[in-house]
């Protein structure tokens, strides 16, 4: 299979002081090429942890403690900092909300763009200008050669944004990781950077991890989305049916939050009762005690992704054996 990214059984732990937390729990996806992933999951759920350990970001107290991360069949945890480095922007890029926390203030764009060509070793010469000047055009931004004389405070945040994505996609990596690229953009500039991503998937055939609050925008991204909670893919399914006929009951609950007009963002936020905190290893479904749902043996049994009719969840009412003790039925296709 040609596999851009292969996570299989990961878990990230932090440390911090006396306390540990497991933010990743073996965590396994795959993105083929040219596929479009979706990850969602309230705040907390690990979506960032996922995207600093495939990047090999991690802060100093946190540390991959299981599993294997292959991009292009590469193992990254083989690597030495120094191959990491290079895999980092040649191979896998991130696209962050905030473009004025990546970008340098007193710096014009063309200059950052050249630091990251330098970084990675390529030629220096005239033809320079204009490859950073056709990248930016390819990213929407008219007069491209004179915005590469610009400082990023002279863009509005969705040009910026743009400029972020064509940074991120200068090397031409495999694989772009957009972590809540879109989400603090209006609706309008929102839906123009969608466009650009699905068109750039076309034209180049890049995988791309598309981390996002907002269900409806996933679904109509993604060709098949993970639902993440408390460091577990619990729900692995299509972008369609993520919102026509979710699976499991966290994902279920998530759509039931979000308002039905479709002009109106769909949150995350709504579902009631916290997230477990992560310090204690999950022994039991760590959604059982905000579910709707859950059962006795929800309380005991820590249940596999098990195969629904769009896919997989992590719940014990798609296991036979314990179906007649819910008080719903599965969702049936
Ligand atoms: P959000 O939607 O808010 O961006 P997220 O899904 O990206 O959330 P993460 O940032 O990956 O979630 O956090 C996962 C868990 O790890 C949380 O419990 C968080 O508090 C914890 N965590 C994240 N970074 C650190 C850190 N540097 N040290 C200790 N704990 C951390
Ligand atoms: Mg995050």
């Amino acid at each position: 299979v040609d596999l851009t990214l292969s996570v299989s059984d990961l878990s990230v732990r932090y440390d911090s002081g006396t306390s540990s937390r497991l933010a990743l729990d073996r965590v396994s996806l795959e993105i083929g090429a040219g596929e479009i992933l979706g990850i969602v999951g309230e705040s907390g759920s690990g979506k960032s942890t996922l995207t600093s350990a495939i990047t090999g970001l991690l802060p100093a107290n946190g540390q991959v403690v299981g599993g294997c991360i292959r991009l292009q069949g590469r193992d990254l945890g083989a690597l030495d900092p120094d191959e990491l480095r290079s895999v980092r922007g040649s191979q896998v890029a991130v696209v962050f909300q905030d473009p004025t926390t990546s970008l340098n203030p007193r710096l014009p764009v063309g200059a950052q763009l050249e630091q990251v060509l330098d970084a990675h070793g390529a030629a220096r010469g005239a033809d320079r200008t204009s490859l950073l000047a056709s990248r930016l055009a390819e990213v929407g931004l008219a007069d491209p050669e004179r915005a590469l004389t610009r400082y990023p405070h002279e863009f509005s945040g969705g040009m910026r944004q743009r400029v972020m994505i064509a940074m991120a996609l200068l090397l031409e990596p495999a694989l772009v990781i957009a972590d809540e690229a879109t989400s603090a953009l209006d609706l309008t500039l929102e839906a123009q950077i969608l466009e650009l991503l699905l068109r750039l998937r076309d034209e180049r055939g890049t995988s791309l991890m598309f981390i996002s609050h907002d269900l409806g925008v996933v679904s109509q991204l993604c060709d098949r989305v993970a639902v993440m909670y408390a460091g577990r893919v619990i729900e692995e399914t299509s972008g369609t049916a993520v919102l026509a006929s979710p699976a499991h009951p966290y994902t279920q609950a998530l759509d039931a939050a979000t308002p039905t007009a479709s002009s109106q963002r769909r949150r995350l936020a709504s579902v009631p009762g916290r997230m477990p905190d992560l310090t204690a290893p999950a022994t039991s479904c760590s959604f059982a005690p905000r579910c709707l749902h859950a059962a006795e043996v929800c309380e005991t049994l820590s249940p596999e992704l098990l195969t629904t009719s769009t896919g997989r969840a992590r719940c014990l009412v798609y296991d036979p054996e314990h179906q007649s003790t819910w008080k719903r039925e599965p969702v049936v296709a």
